[in-house]
């Protein structure tokens, strides 16, 4: 496997502008000849399909859900970032990219990131173009906040409904170009296999959820824009559906998957309530501009919040980081919660919570405005546990958010398989080892608007005279057949465990050993338990119906299958990494204080993994991350 990133000579904050001046291109009656196949309709699948077909590729778009608009990215709340500073507080394109540096913990590419802070203030003008409703100050123009690891405020929001407003923009988008023939979309299609003919990727196989049938496409490029994996632990904030499953078939068709550990465990999240739960709810990181995080000072102190007096609370986070307090990075946020909860200070009847408090918000802003902000958060809080958060604090634990890993990419989001590109939270983004908050919609929005429809035009100007290929290619069989083959299997399987039961217990496997702290002998019983659990759910797993009508718990067990492959190659990625890195935290390797210590030295790299086989240990191949602008040094926010 051959990783060349294709980063482009020249200065750092010339590559791009250069880049787009020399990029071969594809005229506009090549382009109409051309099909480019999207899997996904969240924030990136949609501005990318939309982008392509208003230059006038032929362009198909796949999502599992009944409407592209019903992508997890409406479930974003808090805000997209951008260095347009309006606040005149010193932002810039080159602070965005160094916050984005250091926030990822020196762990991603630098040509990457600096594009993304350079195109982040087109992301707010297509959006205010398209009609997003961006909060505005009294006087018209866009209003910010700030998010965690930044002194600035750049975060352009709508409420508590920021990926809902810019889902709406993206789709409308989207619909133009469907209503213009330049778009064919299939909704509950689910894309269960790569085609790939001498070398490229040349279509995809999907399956009618609705009908069960199998469909072959063929596309002269293929891009997966399929979300992040994070529901590998069960218990997530993603939305139910999210999985890694075209991500994995990419995988297994030899594109490399990249720093596979790196998951983000954001620090507000409401807490667990109890053993059946399958599903966690956020509290925007927005939140942490106004709420003080504390936990009472003496440990086990069960008096209700609003008993316990000023000077009995430890706002921890403003005691242990004084330059960011309430907003230092999650991965920190996170980390300082359970280091409390672990020493006993956690609050609530599990102890493993903390308190985000709005009392001096309210008081120093009043009530009208603390709702303006984040009533609907509050409103939601309210709902699901019964509290009023403008009279008690809310109780917040981490939980498992966002994944910065996926398929590895090169400068033109070109994975390791010629014409497979990936975009948005499936590829190994520009977020390192933690991500900023507020830069997944930033990043998706860049990929699909600005970057893609540059990059891609660069591979198909050179595939301009490949005539569309037939679907009974022997290729083409072959995939379908392997799909259909492995729903009979799970289906003629009569087992007696339900895949509900099976993920559950994955999802524990997963976050007690690669969660919020890994290490090393830990990390090698858990391969171990993951292969034994994956021989079981083979043997023993049942799933009812057939596979020619609607059948979700059909679509969830080949879903579960791949998060069990996945697990195991999270737990390697983990124990090779003998370092810790933002969201990656071995316990061996730690400061006195308890900060993640990184070794640049030794791993100042991507992790980029090549399937070998199921049975098979995969082969890690290292892309050396060449810091040229920003030194990296120990990461503080004190
Ligand atoms: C609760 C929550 C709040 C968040 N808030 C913020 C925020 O305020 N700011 C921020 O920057 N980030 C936020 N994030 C992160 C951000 O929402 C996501 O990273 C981002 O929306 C991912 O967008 P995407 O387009 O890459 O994928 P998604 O929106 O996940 O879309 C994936 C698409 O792929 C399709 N798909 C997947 N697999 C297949 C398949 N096999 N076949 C066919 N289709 C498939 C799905 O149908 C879907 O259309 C939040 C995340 C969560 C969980």
């Amino acid at each position: 496997m051959i990783l060349d990133s294709k980063i482009p000579e020249g200065p750092l904050e010339k590559k791009w502008t250069n880049y787009k001046s020399k990029v071969p291109l594809v005229s506009p009656a090549n382009k109409r000849n051309l099909e480019i196949i999207v899997i996904g309709t969240g924030l990136a699948g949609a501005s990318a399909a939309s982008s392509l077909a208003e230059m006038g590729y032929k362009v198909k778009s796949f999502c599992f859900q009944d409407s592209p608009r019903r992508a997890h990215s409406i479930a974003a709340q808090g805000g997209i970032n951008a260095a347009k500073n309006y606040q005149n507080d010193g932002d810039s394109i080159y602070r965005l990219f160094y916050d984005t540096i250091k926030g990822g913990d020196y762990r991603s590419r630098e040509a990457n990131v600096y594009r993304l802070a350079e195109v982040s203030a087109s992301i707010i003008d297509q959006c205010v173009a398209q009609g997003v409703p961006f909060a505005r100050e009294y006087g018209g123009t866009l209003d910010n906040r700030s998010f965690g690891g930044v002194q600035v405020s750049r975060t352009f929001y709508a409420r508590g409904q920021t990926g809902q407003q810019l889902l709406l923009g993206a789709y409308s988008a989207l619909s133009r170009q469907i209503a213009k023939g330049n778009v064919t979309m299939f909704n509950r299609h689910e894309m269960v296999d790569i085609v790939k003919i001498d070398g490229k990727a040349r279509g995809v196989i999907v399956r009618n959820l609705l009908t069960g049938e199998f469909n072959r496409h063929f596309g002269h490029a293929v891009v997966l824009a399929t979300g992040g994996y994070g529901n590998v632990y069960y218990l997530s904030t993603n939305a139910m559906g999210s999985n890694v499953t075209a991500a994995w078939k990419a995988y297994k068709k030899g594109a490399a998957f990249s720093n596979p550990c790196f998951t983000q465990i954001h620090p507000t999240c409401i807490p667990v309530s109890g053993e059946y739960q399958s599903k966690l709810t956020l509290m925007s990181e927005s939140l942490r501009n106004d709420g003080r995080i504390w936990v009472p000072k003496k440990k086990g102190d069960n008096r209700s919040p609003n008993e316990i007096p000023e000077e009995e609370r430890d706002y921890y986070l403003e005691r242990r980081y004084p330059a960011f307090g309430n907003l230092v990075p999650r991965d920190v946020a996170s980390r300082a919660a359970k280091e409390r909860c672990d020493e006993g200070y956690g609050v609530g009847e599990t102890g493993l919570a903390v308190y985000l408090d709005f009392e001096n918000a309210i008081n120093r802003l009043g009530k009208d405005i603390v709702s303006a902000r984040y009533g609907n958060l509050f409103a939601m809080y309210d709902k699901i546990t019964g509290d009023d958060p403008y009279s008690t604090p809310m109780r917040i634990f981490p939980a498992v958010h966002y994944t910065m890993g996926g398929l590895w990419v090169d400068y033109d989001l070109m994975t390791t398989v010629p014409g497979l590109y990936a975009i948005g939270e499936c590829n190994f983004s520009d977020h390192g080892a933690n991500r900023l908050g507020a830069s997944a919609l930033m990043q998706g929005l860049a990929d699909g608007y600005f970057v893609l429809p540059y990059t891609i035009g660069k591979y198909l100007s050179e595939d301009i005279r490949t005539a569309p290929i037939e679907t009974d290619h022997e290729a083409f069989v072959e995939a379908e057949n392997a799909a259909k083959e492995r729903n009979e299997k799970l289906l003629n399987n009569n087992g007696n465990r339900s895949v509900e039961s099976f993920h559950r217990d994955l999802g524990k496997i997963v976050w007690d050993y690669c969660g919020m702290s890994r290490n090393e002998s830990s990390l090698i019983a858990a391969i171990e338990d993951i292969k034994q659990l994956r021989e079981k759910f083979w043997k023993d797993v049942r799933v009812l119906g057939d596979q020619k009508s609607y059948n979700p718990e059909l679509d969830k067990a080949g879903r579960v299958a791949d998060f069990f492959e996945l697990g195991e190659l999270m737990m390697r990625d983990a124990l090779e990494r003998n370092e810790s890195c933002g969201g990656h935290f071995r316990e061996e390797y730690q400061t006195k204080e308890g900060e993640a210590l990184r070794d640049d030295e030794r791993y100042t790299f991507a992790s980029n993994w090549e399937f070998k086989g199921v049975d098979e240990s995969p082969i890690l191949h290292k892309e050396d991350l060449d810091f040229k602008t920003v030194h990296p040094t120990q990461r503080s926010y004190k």
